[in-house]
């Protein structure tokens, strides 16, 4: 057997690589981070961390420098254009389940700004930057990986691989481990803007969905300013929806005429819903989005990879430290692909359908569930658990692989 130089060599430092890298120093293990890009992303992609998120950040160490430098939401609101306000859903309902009951608008590269920052100087810790990972093989006690760094090959050894590496992993495609699913057909694009809604809309939610048959949205603060996401229909093209026209015209469905729309910022892109055949194979793993992609309405993307990351260490630093057998292991792909399958693939199709639903019986059982589940205590909890993602953690962690009755 040749020489196993590192015992953990996260692919790819996103959010999800972060977090596993800083959970398993916290463990005492030596991470090496290889990270394609030159520094770290300064892209915003994800703005919302869910209240058990924002838990599991805060026992890294990590929840307070967030919420210093983002938003707190503390309700949900769900509208429809026919109907006006359906419900409004208040994250204090489930304040006795969560330390953080609200959610927290931050753009995702200040979390990997904040773990890099407390994690640079860490003996334990180390990153390359500008290394792309080529290729993976490996063996019952090795994962080899070859890579190039300034245009430089190398190749490094480790006991185990974490495949944090994106939707175009690496570690997922030359591992031959599947991405089944499909894309949408429309694209979704985003417009920022400092228009401010709490204004034109009195008790508007900081996180506020609206069904329209036509061409539903999504309104989302963030601090200084809200985005606002709109589908754009399948057969126009990139530059149309992109053309300062096209653009006026989606923001001018919400914004009446006489108030100024300022565009900040636009981004168009493509959606998908996949989800990796496995999440393990032998000594190597796939987590975030390299093992799954779905649409953002949820912001489910980033938090289900962080709640990936959360259970992979959890069970791979034990085995490190020689406090677990490996077989613990398995546990990770039946507790993360089952509950991305289930709840996070189903929820955020879901989500996507109520918003656009066409057929008028779909509309009328989307408002009134939503108006029950405003006017019942308990409804209201349960709707909070489920996009909270907490139900998606409790189902994961009744999972067994050699438990057939949790199952
Ligand atoms: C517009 C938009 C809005 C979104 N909003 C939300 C939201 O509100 N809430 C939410 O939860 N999710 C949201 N998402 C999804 C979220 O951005 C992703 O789920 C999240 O970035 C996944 O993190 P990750 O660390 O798995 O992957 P990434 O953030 O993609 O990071 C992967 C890293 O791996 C590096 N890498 C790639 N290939 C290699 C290689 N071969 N070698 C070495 N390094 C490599 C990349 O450079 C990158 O740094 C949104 C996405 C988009 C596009």
């Amino acid at each position: 057997m040749s020489a196993v130089t590192h015992p953990v060599i996260i692919a790819g430092a996103g959010p999800v690589g972060m977090v596993a890298a800083a959970d398993l120093v916290r463990q005492n293990i030596p991470v090496l981070v290889l990270e394609k890009n030159e520094a770290l992303s300064t892209e915003s992609r994800a703005s919302t961390f869910h209240p058990p998120t924002l838990d599991m950040l805060d026992d890294l160490g990590f929840a307070k420098d967030l919420i210093a430098q983002g938003l707190k939401a503390p309700t949900v609101q769900y509208s429809s254009s026919a109907d006006g306000v359906l419900g409004t859903f208040d994250f204090g309902a489930i304040s006795d389940l969560v330390r953080h009951p609200f959610r927290l608008q931050a753009e995702q590269f200040k979390l990997t700004r904040i773990i890099l920052e407390g994690l640079k100087d860490h003996p334990l810790f180390s990153i390359v930057f500008g290394c792309e990972v080529k290729s993976i093989t490996q063996t019952d006690d090795a994962v080899t990986l070859t890579a190039t760094v300034g245009g430089e090959d190398k190749t490094y050894q480790c006991a185990w691989l974490i495949g944090a590496d994106g939707a175009n992993s690496i570690v997922r495609r030359s591992q031959d481990m599947g991405f089944e699913g499909f894309t949408w057909p429309e694209r979704f694009l985003v417009m920022t803007t400092p228009v401010d809604f709490t204004a034109l809309r009195p008790g508007v939610s900081s996180v506020s969905y609206v069904a329209d048959p036509e061409r539903w949205y999504f309104l989302l603060r963030i601090l200084g300013a809200w985005r606002v996401m709109m589908p754009v229909p399948a057969e126009m093209s990139d530059q149309q929806a992109l053309s300062e026209a096209y653009v006026t015209s989606s923001i001018r469905r919400i914004v009446p005429a006489d108030i100024e729309a300022p565009i900040l910022h636009t981004t168009l892109y493509r959606v998908h819903q996949r989800v990796a055949a496995n999440f393990q194979k032998g000594r190597s793993f796939l987590a975030g989005d390299a093992a799954h992609i779905n649409n953002p309405l949820g912001g489910m993307g980033m938090n289900g990879g962080i709640h990936d990351a959360l259970n992979l260490t959890a069970k791979l630093g034990p085995v490190i430290n020689g406090k677990a057998d490996a077989s613990i292991l398995a546990d990770y792909d039946l507790q993360r692909r089952t509950v991305t399958m289930q709840a996070i693939q189903g929820d955020t199709i879901r989500n996507k359908k109520n918003l656009e639903a066409k057929d008028e019986a779909d509309r009328v059982r989307f408002r009134d569930d939503i108006r029950a589940a405003a006017a019942d205590p308990e409804k209201g909890r349960a709707l909070l658990r489920r996009i909270a993602m907490l139900d998606s953690l409790d189902r994961a962690a009744a999972l067994h692989v050699d438990s057939n009755t949790s199952q």
